[in-house]
């Protein structure tokens, strides 16, 4: 382990290299607040910072305080996520809004305690909030920051196992200066991004080269470890594409728990009772295809079914009848967005 006044230089070499290589026109840095920082770090959770930026642009004018986001529908929020993935996060967001609303005056916890009591947020997030917007002292430990110090102090394992993510955060703590703490911490998380990555780190150009473990010994590839290989299961299931005459699909709002919650989907027709395709004068079945999770696949049968009747009554689980273009506005699960794009282009052909 670097000892203390290797720690204190450490931050200045890394406060330095932020001067000229940091990033400091990322759209959350602009007229910052803990608002801005907080919306930003759930949407930069396992996706890259070019992905967000238009994601961010679009949510901020459409919210553009924690009291717009509070008192917006769901659904609207959901909407907004079309495409990020990991949909519990836009959820929480909602929920943590509206806690800041009604709870807290619309003003953000100014502790990591406070902050970490309200959904989707954790110790690494509750420190950006303080440290970025605040600029209060406050540790991160980001994917990006565990690579640069788990390859700096060559600290192995897998950050998913206790033992070692308990270590990351010892030695994030003890590297955290006491001053300029947001100036810091961006520069970690820019370091990471910009220098130290994932698979061709450039350790000629970093700052903290000249003490980290990984570059000289050269085995940076062995940090952070790697999660045990487990085998996803596959689950399958149907979608029942159903289309009337007039060109409207109908969906449903899936159940707030489990897989794509309060997300529009197709009917699953394992899920639907029997009024639910009766009256069908036409199917296809369209290719299958797989759409994974986290924790297992799910390979999709999708079957389109034509209903004749005009406007079929289908009231089963809080479906509606919709046009596509007003369908590609709600909050939908991604297969279904595919799904939705190819009915568009068959109808246009
Ligand atoms: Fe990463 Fe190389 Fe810097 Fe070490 S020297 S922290 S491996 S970029």
């Amino acid at each position: 382990m670097t000892k203390l006044q290797d720690i204190t230089d450490f931050a200045d070499r890394v406060l330095t290299w932020f001067e000229d290589h940091g990033r400091k026109h990322l759209p959350w840095q602009q007229e910052v607040s803990p608002y801005k920082v907080w919306v930003s770090e759930i949407m930069l959770q396992q996706t890259q910072v070019t992905t967000v930026i238009p994601y961010f642009q679009r949510f901020m004018s459409s919210f553009p305080t924690v009291e717009s986001l509070a008192k917006a529908p769901l659904d609207e929020v959901l909407a907004h996520w079309t495409g990020l993935g990991y949909y519990a996060r836009a959820r929480n967001l909602h929920k943590a809004a509206q806690q800041v609303y009604q709870q807290c005056g619309g003003v953000f916890p100014n502790t990591v305690a406070g902050l970490e009591s309200l959904p989707g947020i954790g110790r690494s997030t509750a420190g950006a909030i303080l440290s970025l917007a605040l600029n209060h002292r406050a540790t991160i430990l980001d994917g990006n920051v565990k690579r640069v110090l788990a390859r700096h102090q060559a600290v192995k394992g897998w950050p998913g196992a206790t033992a070692v993510h308990n270590t990351l955060w010892d030695v994030a703590e003890k590297f955290t200066p006491t001053n300029n703490c947001k100036a810091y911490n961006q520069a970690m998380m820019d370091l990471g991004a910009t220098v130290c990555t994932r698979s061709s780190p450039s350790c000629l150009l970093c700052p903290v080269s000249a003490d980290c473990i990984a570059r000289e010994k050269n085995t940076w590839q062995n940090y952070p470890g790697k999660k045990p290989k487990t085998i996803k299961p596959i689950r399958q299931t149907t979608f029942a594409i159903m289309q009337n005459t007039e060109d409207q699909v109908y969906l449903i709002r899936r159940p707030e728990q489990g897989i794509w919650g309060g997300l529009w989907c197709f009917p699953e027709i394992s899920q639907a009772n029997s009024s639910i395709t009766e009256g069908a004068d036409k199917t296809e079945v369209l290719a299958m295809f797989r759409h994974t999770f986290s924790h297992f696949h799910l390979d999709i049968e999708p079957i389109v079914f034509t209903i004749s009747e005009p406007l079929a009554e289908l009231r089963e689980g809080g479906g509606a009848w919709m046009a596509i273009d007003d369908a590609m506005s709600k909050g939908l699960a991604a297969p279904v967005v595919n799904l939705l794009q190819q009915l568009k282009t068959r109808a246009l052909s």
